[in-house]
């Protein structure tokens, strides 16, 4: 058992301490954001993640698991610290590294022994150095401590499956000892573990999240291409993924990434990259191709409308950027509203998990707590969000509510030929038009 701190309570940081508290450890969890932490000791979640409301319950009951906003409660005595915190974008898409900053200072602060302190949040290619250099100028007197760049790579809505068995475990510090510490820390996990230095380390997260987005913009574009020659971009995929040097992992075409991760991560990269005189061409187009899925989708809903969308209303079925989340951060249907909004069309809404953080970012949409209310009256619907509900949705019940069948299918989840059968005016994304 060994005495860990996560800094930082989201997406990244609650998972993160409910596993390691799983795995019999004693885990202090803080966050700034006192709501969140009042919530949390109700056994109040902060995020809608499978399993982790029962995850934090049995670690919190075995005395395993406890929460704090307090950094001197946290870090007295811990033997490791993760850094969770959010990374968002600047105004010029650097990473803002406010949080992170304030959380180094606050440990340094704080710190009552030697610590690793291990860095979980995406962070630019240089900051654990950084990192260092605040927490030796921010301790009261000088204390050992040691730096390592441990990326996390779980996906929300499988987080907890991410993090209890990732592919690898990634760390970086110029500190062996303490890269070999962080790494017993993970053998229960039994990934294969890579340790390199901190700036590799760094380089390693955001080097796989441009390859996994640039792998979504290509199969884009790839559907596009489909849709003029008359191929079906989901048999492509299929065919092409059976291939191991290509996988069929995110070849799926679509309205394209968001989320919290993707749009900022890129954009950071080609930002390190330009600040370096660097032109990184791929990276801003496949930003530019992701962007366009945007507008483009709501082009194909106005045309299947007979070219306007002028007092027309509809209906996005899922508002999340993803299945399995309540995370609403760049997630396409805020662009998509507003360029329906734009056109002039009444907006309605409806997801199974996001509807409560929907309504604070998309406040011009008609939220509807129910697929098939919200198609009562709707000149068409688009499915946004690929959740699994919408796949066994009764279409027929659905045609008859809407005022007109037309379906705009930007995750591909209907069969087209059935679609069609049924009298639907259908359109999916990249198959053969
Ligand atoms: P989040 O916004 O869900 O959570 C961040 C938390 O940090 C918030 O609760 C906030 O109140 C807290 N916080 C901010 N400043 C603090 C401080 N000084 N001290 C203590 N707490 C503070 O963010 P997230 O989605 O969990 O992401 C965290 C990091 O992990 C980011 O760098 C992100 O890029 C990275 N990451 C996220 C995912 C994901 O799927 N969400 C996956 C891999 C990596």
């Amino acid at each position: 058992m060994k005495l860990i701190c996560v800094i930082g309570v989201g997406y990244v940081g609650l998972v993160t301490g409910a596993c390691f508290a799983d795995l019999g450890n004693k885990v202090t969890a803080l966050d700034i954001d006192e709501k969140r932490i009042e919530n949390l000791k109700k056994g109040i979640l902060p995020i809608y993640e499978p399993g982790l409301e029962e995850l934090v319950r049995r670690n919190v009951k075995a005395g395993r698991l406890s929460f704090t906003t307090s950094y001197a409660e946290a870090v007295k005595g811990a033997e490791f610290a993760f850094i969770a915190v959010g990374t968002p974008s600047g105004v010029k898409g650097e990473a803002d590294l406010q949080y992170v900053e304030s959380a180094a200072k606050s440990i340094a602060q704080n710190m009552t022994s030697p610590l690793v302190i291990i860095n979980k949040s995406t962070v630019p290619v240089g900051t654990g150095d950084w990192v260092a250099d605040i927490v030796k100028r921010a301790q009261p007197k000088p204390m050992g401590f040691s730096v390592v760049s441990c990326p996390e790579f779980l996906r929300e809505g499988s987080a907890i499956g991410d993090f209890m068995q990732p592919h690898r475990t990634v760390l970086g510090s110029t500190d062996k000892d303490a890269a070999n510490k962080v790494a017993q820390l993970h053998l229960a996990l039994r990934a294969p573990i890579v340790i390199t230095d901190l700036r590799t380390a760094e380089m390693i997260k955001y080097a796989s999240n441009a390859f996994l987005a640039t792998k979504i913009s290509f199969i884009n574009e790839i559907a596009d291409i489909c849709e003029a020659l008359g191929a079906d971009v989901k048999e492509v995929a299929a065919g092409m993924g059976y291939d191991t040097r290509i996988g069929r992992h995110f070849l799926d075409a679509g309205l394209g990434w968001g989320g919290s991760c993707f749009p900022k991560d890129v954009l950071a990269l080609a930002y390190m990259a330009e600040e370096k005189g660097l032109d990184p061409r791929i990276l801003n187009t496949v930003m530019g191709v992701n962007y366009e899925r945007r507008k483009t989708a709501v082009e194909h809903v106005k045309s299947l409308l007979g070219g306007s969308l002028k007092g027309k209303t509809i209906g996005m079925l899922g508002l999340a950027f993803k299945p399995n989340t309540d995370d609403m951060r760049d997630a396409p249907s805020i662009d998509i509203a507003s360029e329906l909004n734009a056109a002039g069309a009444t907006v309605r809404g409806y997801d199974p998990v996001s509807m409560d953080v929907a309504r604070r970012i998309v406040t011009a949409v008609e939220m509807f707590n129910d697929p098939y209310e919200m198609a009562n009256g709707c000149d068409a619907l688009m499915v946004v969000t690929e959740w699994n509900e919408f796949k066994q949705l009764d279409l027929e019940k659905l045609k008859g509510l809407l005022k007109s069948p037309v379906i705009f299918d930007g995750r591909n989840i209907y069969d087209p030929a059935v679609m069609k059968g049924m009298g639907f005016t259908y359109r999916g994304v990249g198959r053969g038009y």
